[in-house]
């Protein structure tokens, strides 16, 4: 086992790896920004070093001082959390260079799944259904409005380098893909450094549901079971999670088992997650590989007992995947709330500011990931996700009841967070009925301004 990890990345996910890495008797060392002095992940770790200026693009998007920083401090293996640096090809490859564990999946995998045209490809010839799409990447206009006429609208147009929900449009006549094709290149060429577009039909009222995947260097692979990410806002998951109350035992074995095709067409290795859309006949469909861990694993982890951390630690070490989804002790229900500091009263504008008065929630039930405390100043630079709120019983109406109390103790003042939001979804009324598609929150945020007028 590693005796020492550097955890290159920063937030709540710095947090979560220090916390395994302590559990797992490995020293931690944080990387910081100068903007990130005062951060908590620094005070839980065994020992910290600055990596740059509170950019990011010069601390933690920096490959080289990353890496030097992991060879001054003599770690053996880096964990590059999520975002950032995490499914950076060229960042792995570096480590490999310079003899350090990248704890992640090979630069082989990272170079496919950040590259959907191809990864499509790979599954459409593995037999797994893809979305009906442009043959390969779409060069010009010209070429877009026959690929469409012959796809039919609504479609939507992707970066092939995307993520994050950035780059996606939908385009509901020709018209609209006339206005649209050359903004959406050059955002893609701004956002991913790849301009890239390929076009995909859209699928009308889906959900989203995704697979948790683990595998070892030998090709075991096994699938943890689904989450459930279909309350999302401009294509950004909101709310999380597992199971799904939308699929039955034989959707979740078929889906489970496509699941393991897939990272079984690509050789995958270590923690990974399939995506897939579900439209309303029960058809899914491959939608991305997601080569890292993800944000919403913690639904995962208290439905399945397995700490993914952890497991993708020991998997870079060299330890064998000897369970499959059928060994878990899989019970209960789990759901995470993704707060933001945002406003959702002025469209989500982001609300950066001191924290002046924190109370976390607790008791029975409750997970909660945060870097925030009192007195604690979000800079500006980086990313609005302030806490991942978890909670956990033996039915989904437990989880929701245990969610609704936790957020009505949480305070973290006075920054506008989507704690609000999150109370009332919670008493709607088709959210408790489990029944919604991806057009949730925007139809919700809809109804409630009307209320309001
Ligand atoms: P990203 O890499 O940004 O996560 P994805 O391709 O995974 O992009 O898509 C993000 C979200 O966009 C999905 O979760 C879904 O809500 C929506 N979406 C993507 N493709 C389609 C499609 N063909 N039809 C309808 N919605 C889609
Ligand atoms: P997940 O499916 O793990 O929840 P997200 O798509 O929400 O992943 O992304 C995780 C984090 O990484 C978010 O904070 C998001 O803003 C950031 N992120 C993901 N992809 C990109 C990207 N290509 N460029 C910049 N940030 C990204
Ligand atoms: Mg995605």
């Amino acid at each position: 086992m590693f005796k020492k990890i550097l955890v290159a990345n920063r937030g709540e996910i710095a947090l979560r790896v220090i916390r395994a890495c302590r559990e797992l008797d490995i020293k931690s060392v944080a990387v910081y920004s100068e903007a990130d002095e005062k951060s908590l992940h620094l005070k839980l770790a065994d020992e910290r070093i600055c990596i740059g200026p509170a950019m990011s693009a010069g601390s933690y998007l920096n490959i080289e001082n990353i890496i030097n920083a992991a060879k001054k401090v003599g770690a053996a293996a880096v964990h590059p959390g999520y975002g950032y640096l995490a499914e950076k090809k060229e960042f792995a490859e570096a480590c490999e260079n310079r003899g350090i564990v990248f704890i992640g999946p090979t630069p082989e995998n990272l170079k496919l799944a950040g590259d959907k045209i191809s990864a499509k490809r790979i599954m459409a010839d593995a037999g797994v259904a893809v979305i009906e799409s442009s043959p390969g990447s779409v060069t010009n206009l010209d070429n877009a409005l026959g690929i469409c006429k012959k796809i039919g609208y609504p479609v939507m147009i992707k970066a092939s380098g995307g993520g994050g929900g950035r780059g996606i449009r939908i385009c509901t006549d020709e018209e609209m893909l006339r206005e649209e094709f050359a903004i959406a290149k050059a955002e893609a060429r701004a956002a991913f450094g790849n301009e890239e577009l390929y076009i995909e039909k859209y699928i009308a009222n889906p959900r989203h549901i995704e697979f948790q995947i683990l595998a070892d260097r030998s090709g075991n692979i096994a699938h943890l079971g689904e989450r459930e990410c279909t309350i999302q806002r401009r294509y950004q998951k909101l709310i999380e999670e597992s199971p799904s109350p939308g699929l039955t035992a034989a959707l979740r074995e078929a889906m489970g088992e496509t699941a393991i095709r897939a990272a079984t067409a690509v050789k995958y290795f270590n923690a990974g997650t399939v995506e897939f859309l579900l439209d309303l006949d029960d058809n899914f469909y491959f939608m991305e590989i997601n080569a890292r861990i993800q944000v919403e694993h913690p639904v995962t982890e208290l439905t399945t007992g397995i700490d993914l951390v952890k497991e993708q630690i020991r998997l870079s070490a060299g330890g064998m995947l000897d369970y499959s989804y059928d060994d878990l002790n899989r019970r209960g229900w789990a759901i995470e709330c993704r707060i933001n500091a945002e406003d959702p009263e002025r469209n989500f504008l982001p609300s950066p500011g001191t924290v002046e008065t924190y109370t976390p929630p607790g008791g029975f039930g409750v997970r909660l990931d945060t870097h925030l405390y009192q007195g604690y100043e979000l800079p500006i630079y980086y990313d609005s996700l302030i806490a991942k709120l978890i909670s956990f019983d033996l039915t989904r109406q437990g989880a929701i009841s245990i969610m609704k109390r936790a957020l009505s103790e949480f305070v973290i003042s006075p920054l506008k967070t989507t704690i609000p939001l999150y109370r009332r979804i919670m008493d709607d009324p088709s959210f408790r009925k489990g029944d919604f598609d991806t057009g949730f929150i925007h139809k919700f945020v809809q109804e409630e301004e009307e209320d309001d007028d």
